[in-house]
């Protein structure tokens, strides 16, 4: 009887076998898809957001934390490290600016019996503390300076004849040249930067610094200890111009215009207060995953999709960056653990990276192409993922001319997602001129590059505010943007006909 009940085990347990390895492999793909849910990856979600990362500030302690519980989620998964040194981690130096309270900006006004009405701003709605400011107070005349811009080169200075020292400057974003389709404008864009312009502020001696359409917070910016900043909005803005029969709208599309500067002295008294420690031996990292190829040769080409996983911490209140970029972090975790948990195994490599610096300057995505864990030409792809957890439909775009890399995503979703599909190549114009997110540090030096992200947003997007927090995304967009992405990249990295 004992023996019976042996050799009935063992045919029960044959036949499993049986049908594991006779098992459909789109049957294995499914199973794990149905495995990716939206329950756990609010998990990681609120997680990201947890008052335990602190806003996720590269160079901050509360960043490294972070970097290192995801570190902790791809070894669980069996997903190894491809970082520096078999770590997970690729470390760069980072000083930051850590911002200790929401500081203060007021508006001194004379009064006609020798006294000064002070106006206080509100946080954050109308003013915004500089996230790299120095520290302390500045008490001064604000002085219009139309763009910052100082250009020898295209005879062009917008401090010219008038003198800032101990003052507040007043400017505006960008540049007066405003087409990026002319070949001219290349000139121009080295003028674009928030880092030119404080240092360009400095360099003529000015102590204050407000910055045009400032709210939110901007934490690519340059560290000067000896200027205070500030970014303001449309209230401090039309007070400045209140009495001097003109408007900022005004100057501004007459320089656009003429191309000629428009400085003037406001005659308005501000002081700016901000409350800002420096932490010169700040760290930031990437944290880089892979999934090994199993195909002798096939193996020796990647996949690469990233995304960023800093946000811009605590300037007042703290900004948690859930839809600015958890979203594309935990979308891009979703993928991750599903196909390494799958059972499939990948002719191709697959590589994750989480990018620490990209609110800073692109600093990690620099670092990354700079320090490649595989080489370029083997690289197939470079996929970026930010801000991509708010809408009903998915927008997928190719740097051209890879075209065909599209339909695995398209094929993906109408075979098993139903979303509304939007896919270009090449990417819409315009989108590689200017540094604006990780994929540029790709792009530029000649990656093939894709992007990723969604349609009909519908709810409010707290950019770079308080606000973004985990009830600012649509968790079940990030649940389908997971899954096209875990049955795109699987069907690429085991596509032999594909030939780069
Ligand atoms: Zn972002």
């Amino acid at each position: 009887m004992k023996k019976f009940k042996i050799i009935l085990l063992i045919i029960i347990i044959s036949n499993c076998y049986l049908l594991k390895s006779q098992e459909n492999p789109e049957t294995t793909l499914l199973n794990q898809f149905h495995k990716i849910t939206s329950e756990e990856m609010m998990e990681w979600m609120k997680k990201l957001c947890s008052p335990e990362f602190n806003g996720r500030f590269t160079g901050s302690p509360g960043f490294v934390t972070s970097a290192e519980w995801i570190a902790g989620k791809f070894r669980e998964w069996g997903i190894k490290p491809a970082g520096d040194n078999g770590s997970y981690f690729q470390w760069f130096d980072w000083p930051y600016t850590e911002v200790n309270d929401i500081g203060s900006l007021v508006l001194n006004i004379p009064q006609a019996d020798g006294t000064v009405i002070r106006k206080s701003y509100n946080y954050p709605d109308e003013y915004y503390p500089g996230m790299n400011s120095g520290s302390g107070e500045i008490t001064a005349e604000v002085v219009f300076v139309g763009y910052g811009v100082t250009a020898p080169d295209l005879n062009y200075d917008d401090y010219k004849g008038i003198d800032v020292k101990g003052k507040i400057v007043l400017m505006n974003r960008d540049v007066p040249y405003t087409d990026p389709g002319n070949p001219e404008y290349a000139k121009w864009v080295k003028y674009c930067y928030h880092q030119y312009k404080l240092e360009n502020a400095v360099k003529h001696g000015a102590a204050g610094f407000l910055y045009i359409d400032g709210i939110g917070a901007n934490p690519n910016i340059s560290y000067d200890p000896s200027i205070i900043v500030c970014g303001i909005g449309s209230q401090v803005l039309s007070d400045i111009f209140a009495g001097t029969k003109t408007t900022n709208s005004e100057l501004t599309a007459g320089m656009i215009k003429s191309l000629k500067p428009a400085s003037f002295r406001t005659g308005k008294n501000m002081t700016i207060r901000a409350n800002t420690t420096r932490h010169p031996e700040g760290k930031g990292c990437n944290v880089i995953g892979m999934i090994e190829g199993s195909d002798p040769e096939l193996s020796k080409e990647a996949i690469l999709i990233g995304g960023h996983l800093d946000a811009v911490g605590k300037a007042g209140k703290v900004v948690n960056g859930a839809l600015d970029n958890a979203s594309g972090v935990v979308d891009i975790m979703g993928a991750a653990k599903a196909m390494a948990q799958s059972g499939i195994s990948l002719k191709r490599s697959v590589v994750f990276i989480l990018f620490g610096g990209e609110e800073n300057g692109l600093i990690g995505s620099k670092l990354y192409a700079d320090n490649p864990v595989f080489p370029k030409d083997k690289s197939v792809v470079f996929i970026n993922l930010d801000m991509v957890g708010n809408g009903t439909g998915f927008s997928v775009n190719a740097s051209a001319p890879w075209k065909n890399l599209l339909s695995y995503f398209e094929s993906a979703n109408t075979k098993y997602i139903h979303r509304p599909f939007r896919g270009s190549a090449p990417e819409p114009k315009g989108f590689y001129g200017r540094p604006r997110s990780d994929l540029y540090n790709f792009s530029s030096i000649g990656y093939r590059t894709m992007s990723i992200g969604t349609t009909g947003s519908y709810k409010k997007v707290y950019y770079h505010l308080p606000g973004d927090d985990p009830d600012a995304v649509t968790i079940d967009i990030m649940e389908d943007v997971a899954k096209m992405i875990y049955v795109a990249l699987t069907n690429i990295a085991n596509d032999s006909d594909l030939k780069f």
